[in-house]
C-alpha cells in the first residue's frame, strides 16, 4: 500500500478503490486475529526494466519478452527513498514486525512478495511463515502483486487467504480472472 499506487494525480500507477480499503486494511491490522503482521514494499532502481522508458518505443501497459517470460511495462513507480514508495500514511505501520522489499533487481520484475517473476529468486518471506499459519492477504492490486503472492503463498502455509474488504485491483476483468485462479488454486477468499 504505496503512494504512487494510491494518492489520485500524484501517484504514478493508481489503483482504482485503493484509497477506499485504507480503512479496512487498518481494521484488519487492529484485529485481535492476528499474531504477526508482515508488509511488503515495491522498491525499484530507477533504471528498473519493468519501467517502459528503459525500452526504445514501447508505452506503458505494452509487453515485452524477458528471459523468464511476457513483463508487462509500467509507468515509472516506487523508486527506492521516493515520496511514491513510502507506506501510505493511513496505514498503520506501527503493528508492521516485518517490511519485505522486492523488486530491487534491475532485470527481474516481482509481483510476488514471495519470488521474483523468474519463480526462482525468493525474496525471504517464504521462511518467515510457519506451514500451519493462517495467512491472510490484502493490498494492491488484485490481478498482481497481491494475486501472485497469495499463490506463492500456497508453497509456504496450509491456509491462504485474501480477504476482499481490502483489496482493489487495475482492470474489473484480470481481477475477476486472479480471483478465479486464487479459488482453483485453493485459497480462500474471503467475502
Ligand atoms: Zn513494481
Amino acid at each position: 500500500m504505496q503512494n504512487d499506487f494510491i494518492v489520485p494525480e500524484r501517484g504514478t500507477l493508481v489503483v482504482p478503490g485503493a484509497l477506499d480499503i485504507i480503512s479496512n486494511i487498518n481494521t484488519f491490522i487492529h484485529s485481535r486475529e492476528y499474531d504477526v503482521i508482515l508488509a511488503c514494499q515495491d522498491w525499484h532502481p530507477v533504471n528498473h526494466k519493468s519501467f517502459y522508458t528503459e525500452w526504445n518505443g514501447k508505452n506503458p501497459f505494452d509487453q515485452v519478452e524477458m528471459p523468464y517470460g511476457i513483463q508487462t511495462l509500467w509507468p515509472v513507480h516506487t523508486v527506492q527513498g521516493s515520496w511514491g514508495a513510502e507506506i501510505h500514511n493511513g496505514i498503520d505501520q506501527t503493528k508492521f514486525k516485518f517490511l519485505i522489499r522486492k523488486g530491487m533487481n534491475p532485470e527481474i520484475d516481482s509481483y510476488s512478495a514471495f519470488f521474483e517473476n523468474d519463480k526462482i529468486t525468493a525474496t525471504g518471506l517464504g521462511s518467515l511463515i510457519p506451514r500451519n499459519a493462517q495467512l491472510d492477504c490484502v493490498g494492491v492490486a488484485t490481478d498482481f502483486c497481491l494475486g501472485s503472492t497469495a499463490l506463492d503463498a500456497l508453497k509456504f502455509c496450509n491456509n491462504v487467504r485474501v480477504l476482499a474488504k481490502g483489496i482493489a485491483g487495475i482492470t474489473e476483468e484480470s481481477s475477476a480472472f486472479m480471483l478465479e485462479e486464487l479459488k482453483k488454486s485453493g485459497v480462500t477468499i474471503v467475502t
